[in-house]
């Protein structure tokens, strides 16, 4: 049976996680179902992009030295226990694509280039294999694709250097054993790099516990740090070491402003900075990583999951009438999203939800996601976009033209 209005305004009442929807800056008459794509807005990052807007008129060149200079590293601490890394394994900085680049690049150096091979993942979001086949080419390796579902360990074999993998797929959101597979790629000499775009703030993760080396994600994501919020990237503390990263630019060299003519890489995670970069978008960062510090991962997971099932249990009998095929994986297995295939119409689902204020996402082909996002949605909000799509699939209102019509990003 369908929960009622009145059970799902009694789970917000016991949620403890309830006081942090006024933290966030949301519009009137939207139920925001899209935080794994873009994550809304926390009131303090407004302020402190605000702040940040003033420091530069004010104070001009010396807002360098008032933290703009060090944001990468100070984020990166602020960072660290959300993913289960320590003080000086991360720094946030550029973007997921340039940081998959700097740790293959650094890893077969590290390597002294006897593996010539890179793995990257079928139906992982493309970037990654697209910067995989990228750096082959530059660097005269072998890119190879692990087709979605085969086995890795018959992909692996000594002339492979490093695995790209996503811990949450993108589409799925089905979630892998993070250090299972670590310890199985180390086992074969080889290293993994983990993609934590669809798992940092989705849930907990634990990089030092899983023996993770490196990984890299992005905080526009569900960590709520703006449009084009930087990245991270995480090495662990004893393979920071291991030779040069090959985007080699001042801010990671040892003595930046020495300005000496030959490159020397800063000792640490420092070595894996480039160039300049924009302060302003570290300030909202920065606030928004502040208010993660009070939340309870393990309550956020909790919620998650609750979430998540409330959606699918209000719409499981007329996703069985309708023939939308729901592909989300087992609680255990599962990132923080929800996915339902409708491979005619799923476009246009999407689409008259959000004329109704319903934000979700599609992608191809034939794929609705519902990102869930504990700190922002109440379970009376999941309960009305539920609602929503029913009215929506069954009086046929995503028929109507406007509904067909793609805009450039989906
Ligand atoms: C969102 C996402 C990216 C984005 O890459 P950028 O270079 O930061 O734009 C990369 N990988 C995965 C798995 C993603 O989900």
């Amino acid at each position: 049976m369908s929960p009622t209005l009145d059970s799902v305004r009694e789970l917000d009442r016991r949620d403890p996680l309830a006081d942090f929807k006024a933290r966030f800056a949301l519009p009137e008459g939207v139920i925001y179902l899209d935080g794994n794509s873009l994550g809304a807005q926390p009131v303090d990052a407004r302020e402190a992009l605000a702040a940040t807007r003033d420091q530069w008129r004010d104070e001009l060149i010396k807002g360098w030295n008032q933290g703009w200079f060090d944001a990468p590293e100070r984020l990166g601490d602020l960072l660290a226990p959300l993913i289960g890394a320590a003080a000086g394994e991360v720094i946030v900085n550029d973007n997921i694509s340039i940081n998959i680049f700097k740790l293959l690049g650094y890893i077969t150096e590290s390597q002294g280039r006897s593996r010539p091979v890179i793995l990257s993942e079928g139906g992982n979001f493309p970037t990654d294999g697209y910067i995989a086949q990228g750096l082959c080419r530059l660097a005269g390796f072998e890119h190879r694709v692990l087709p979605e579902g085969a086995e890795l360990a018959d992909y692996l074999d000594e002339r492979v250097a490093a695995v790209v993998l996503s811990q949450v797929n993108y589409r799925t959101g089905r979630q892998r054993d993070m250090a299972a597979i670590t310890a199985q790629v180390h086992e074969r000499g080889a290293e993994v790099v983990w993609d934590l775009a669809h798992s940092a703030g989705a849930l907990p993760v634990d990089l030092n516990g899983s023996g993770a080396r490196y990984a890299v994600g992005c905080t526009y994501k569900y960590l709520n740090g703006g449009p084009g919020a930087p990245a991270f990237i995480y090495v662990h503390k004893d393979h920071q070491e291991g030779g040069w990263q090959p985007l080699s630019g001042w801010h990671g060299h040892a003595a930046p402003f020495a300005f000496d003519g030959d490159y020397a890489p800063a000792p640490g995670v420092t070595r894996f900075r480039s160039g300049t970069h924009s302060a302003l978008i570290y300030a909202p960062l920065e606030a928004s990583l502040r208010l993660w510090q009070e939340v309870d991962m393990a309550a956020l997971r909790e919620k998650s999951l609750a979430l998540g099932e409330l959606f699918r249990d209000c719409l499981a009998d007329l996703l069985e009438a309708e023939g939308i095929e729901d592909i989300t994986p087992a609680q255990a297995e599962r990132g923080s999203q929800v996915a339902f295939i409708h491979r005619e119409h799923g476009y246009a689902i999407v689409q008259a939800l959000i004329a109704r204020g319903v934000i979700g996402d599609y992608r191809e082909p034939g794929l609705m996601r519902f990102g869930f996002t504990p700190l922002y949605l109440s379970y009376e909000d999941v309960w009305q976009a539920a609602r929503h799509f029913r009215e929506v699939v069954e009086s046929r209102e995503y028929l109507e033209a406007r509904f067909q019509v793609r805009s450039e990003v989906t």
